[in-house]
């Protein structure tokens, strides 16, 4: 049986992974020469747009999924005539436009942040006015890991944030002066059965995510957490992982986005999990039965960003996990991850800061 996906980034390459034990084989898409997932599976070389690759994807595949959530949603409604598409291209859609996003959140009740649609200098100046000062400018498509987002303090930031992101789509929001982030990850079946992970604590530096803490939280806000992204993956339909992101604020949850897949806040659970994310996403979209999401103990997951640590040094930690994707170093990209789970929250916890002040120096634990 085989499963493609579109896509052949780490994400890819750790669904395949958690897919091999299950007997599963991968087919990927991916203009990259050399992408993550190439190391484990066939990668058709072409761009995400072409129909003939696309088309081959599908007829090979049993089902089709996506490791990136940027992909044309009308090619992969056009799939659906050869195969199976998970998540549903809707769900996808979606999650590609943050206005569509804020007004699914506000119409299941779910609290968002305050925000305006804006097209041209004018609303944006409107937005400002009602919103107020300090806001963020984002970008409506395509924004991923902070890129394509300005932060506004004074009027005169305005003109600079104008010229930096506009004149296309955006959205303008508060900025929330939030006390912690957290997400939760769901996952559904096409039958309806649906599992939820425990909260992931994140800590982002320049809006990239640094460092994940799970299981984060008291019963109240996993509680909240769970009944949100429960309610959306049942409005949606969904099949697969669903990730929503949220800032916490005097301890209720204001949605900021969610992801159409597995998440980097997910990394822990291929440890720290009775059942991974990845695993899980496999599952659901072939229609397996779900997997237990239960955490097995406490975990920690830093992200190795920008430079690779060597081997040995990570190695020599007792207990440390290492993932490498195999790519090639650049400035703010994501090389790795490394996770560490155990019995005690507190240990956990001291390990955490450890190999942060290790291994991203700079970035500290408020
Ligand atoms: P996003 O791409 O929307 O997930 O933003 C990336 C990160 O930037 C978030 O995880 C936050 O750390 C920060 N950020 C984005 N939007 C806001 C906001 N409205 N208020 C405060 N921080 C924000």
């Amino acid at each position: 049986m085989t499963v493609g996906i579109v896509g052949a980034g780490q994400l890819g390459r750790m669904l395949a992974l958690a897919g091999y034990p299950l007997g599963l084989d991968f087919l990927f898409l991916d203009p990259a020469a050399a992408p993550p997932a190439a190391q484990l599976a066939p990668v058709l070389q072409n761009t995400f747009t072409d129909a003939a690759a696309l088309a081959t994807l599908a007829s090979r595949c049993e089902v089709v999924t996506i490791d990136w959530e940027n992909v044309s949603v009308a090619d992969l409604r056009k799939l659906r005539q050869h195969t199976r598409v998970s998540p549903p291209p809707a769900a996808i859609a979606t999650a590609q436009d943050r206005v569509s996003e804020k007004r699914l959140f506000e119409k299941l009740g779910i609290a968002t942040t305050r925000w305006r649609a804006v097209g041209t200098r004018r609303q944006l100046d409107t937005a400002v006015r009602e919103i107020g000062l300090p806001g963020v400018l984002k970008t409506r498509r395509m924004g991923y890991d902070g890129k394509g987002q300005a932060v506004l303090r004074t009027p005169a930031d305005v003109e600079r944030a104008w010229s930096q992101l506009g004149p296309v789509p955006l959205l303008y929001e508060e900025l929330v002066p939030f006390d912690l982030e957290v997400s939760v990850i769901g996952v559904r079946s096409p039958r309806g059965e649906s599992q939820v992970y425990p909260l992931n604590h994140n800590l982002h530096s320049a809006g990239i995510l640094r460092l994940t803490r799970a299981p984060y939280g008291n019963v109240r806000l996993n509680r909240m957490a769970r009944r949100h992204v429960l309610t959306v993956m049942e409005y949606l339909r969904y099949v697969g992982v669903l990730t929503i992101e949220f800032f916490v604020r005097a301890g209720r949850l204001i949605a900021n986005e969610m992801a159409p897949r597995v998440h980097n806040s997910g990394h822990w659970t291929i440890e720290g999990a009775v059942t991974s994310q990845f695993e899980n996403h496999l599952r659901a979209i072939l229609g397996l039965p779900l997997g237990d999401a239960r955490a097995r103990g406490h975990s920690a997951m830093i992200n190795l960003i920008g430079t690779m640590p060597r081997r040995t040094e990570i190695l020599r930690h007792v207990g440390v996990h290492l993932h490498d994707y195999a790519k090639e170093a650049r400035p703010g990209r994501k090389l790795g991850h490394v996770t560490v789970v155990e019995e005690d929250a507190a240990r956990c916890e001291r390990r955490a800061r450890l190999l942060l002040a290790e291994l991203a120096p700079g970035i500290h634990i408020p």
